[in-house]
């Protein structure tokens, strides 16, 4: 028995289903001069709330060491990301009639991606995220930026300055939250009593359906659906309006609206009804998860050993976190895998947490001509296939590993 209470219900009756073994911080990138300094590592277990059908990490690393300490990603280096953002904010504008005295609030606002877009359109924004070096590029953009976790205590602060929020977004941000009951009390909190607020995060369904369980890392410390962001809510008074679906972002993403109005649109009502006939809430729809998960591993194992006893040179292409648990929890080291591509300038020269592989730039795939790439941020494949379009032309090849592996 885990020695943790579930961290939306508070029920003890978690069962894990999913053992990923002692693994580094995904984004602890190693410096040069860091190199034989001891790593932290941490167990990664993962478990369902047979109370709430929560599933959620088992460890809790200080949100300080993850997030700032150690946190390098940008949003704005995702192409698909910004556009799909940037169409949101308008959406947002237009369908909540927002001018010059409303005000939208983005929780985990990084380098300001997302707000810049609503501020040009002349309406007030404010970001709250804590990682420093984001916050300062977001306020270079135009975007204020509160540098704290948000939660409970934040909003009350912004209330007792007399701001409250006709929109909230928080996108790929509560999953990362470990205090869930103190975020959406804090959502609760700040919005204004017509006000509505959205919530992206990766579907618990489909990496379970995707066998994407190198999306799970210290840093996702719960893995929502439908089910349990509507439990929550209901929690704190608000209800699970609306839900949207982006089967291609990060491999399978939901946007679910909630608000004081307790209407509930017919797309809120058929996710729920489509959970409950998938058994989303309930165990046995997690309980072969870890032995697909090793199958998984085997056969991306093989196709690897089997390119280098051919003598072929192999890369990866992606220094996201989702690479760290699958190199890691693979154990892919240099021996098969010589460096790993990326496009984030602030990763280039840095280490793969736990495997070591030296991150370069892009170009890198050109120059060096590597015989094939282990596409690590497989959720993005058709914009890295089309921006390597003559590495492949010229015989590269790509190596996707999930949801089985398989060289393009
Ligand atoms: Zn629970």
């Amino acid at each position: 028995m885990p020695d943790l209470s579930c961290r939306l219900c508070g029920g003890w009756r978690l069962e894990v289903f999913l053992s990923l073994g002692q693994l580094p911080l995904a984004d602890a990138f190693v410096s040069a001069e860091d190199l034989g300094e001891p790593e932290p590592r941490y167990p990664l277990d993962v478990a369902f709330c047979l109370d709430c059908a929560l599933v959620q990490i088992l460890e809790e690393v200080p949100p300080q060491e993850l997030f700032v300490d150690n946190y390098l990603y940008f949003s704005s280096y995702t192409d698909g990301l910004l556009a799909h953002s940037r169409e949101h904010a308008e959406r947002l504008v237009e369908e909540r009639g927002l001018g010059p005295d409303s005000l939208v609030v983005e929780v985990g606002s990084n380098d300001g991606y997302l707000l810049r877009s609503v501020a040009a359109a002349g309406v007030p924004v404010l970001g709250i995220d804590p990682a420093p070096d984001q916050a300062d590029e977001a306020e270079r953009v135009g975007v204020p930026t509160v540098r704290e976790f948000f939660g409970e205590e934040v909003a009350r602060e912004l209330r007792l300055q007399g701001r409250q929020a006709d929109v909230i977004v928080a996108n790929n941000v509560m999953a990362h939250t470990p205090d869930l009951n103190g975020f959406a009390a804090g959502l609760a909190r700040l919005l204004k009593h017509d006000g509505v607020a959205t919530i992206e995060n990766p579907s618990v369904q489909d990496l379970i359906e995707r066998c994407a369980f190198d999306t799970i890392y210290h840093e996702h410390f719960s893995y929502l659906s439908s089910t349990s962001v509507a439990a929550l809510m209901g929690r704190y008074s608000l209800t699970l309006n609306r839900v949207e679906e982006f089967p291609s972002l990060h491999g399978g993403t939901r946007r679910w609206w909630v608000s004081r109005d307790d209407t509930v649109e017919p797309s809120a009502r058929d996710a729920l009804a489509r959970e409950r006939e998938a058994g989303v809430d309930r165990p046995d729809f997690y309980r072969a998860f870890g032995s697909r998960v090793s199958v998984l591993r085997e056969q991306l194992m093989g196709v690897l050993g089997d390119l280098r006893r051919d003598g072929k040179r192999v890369a990866a292409y992606g220094a996201a976190a989702k690479g760290t648990t699958m190199l890691n929890a693979c154990g892919i080291g240099t021996d098969l895998v010589e460096y790993v591509v990326d496009r984030n300038p602030h990763k280039i020269g840095r280490l793969m947490p736990g495997t070591h592989q030296p991150i370069r730039p892009v170009e890198t795939l050109l120059e060096d001509r590597p015989d094939a790439v282990l596409l690590l941020v497989w959720n993005i494949a058709d914009e890295v296939l089309a921006q390597q379009e003559a590495y492949r032309a010229a015989g590269g090849r790509f190596v996707v590993p999930v949801p089985e592996p398989r060289i393009v």
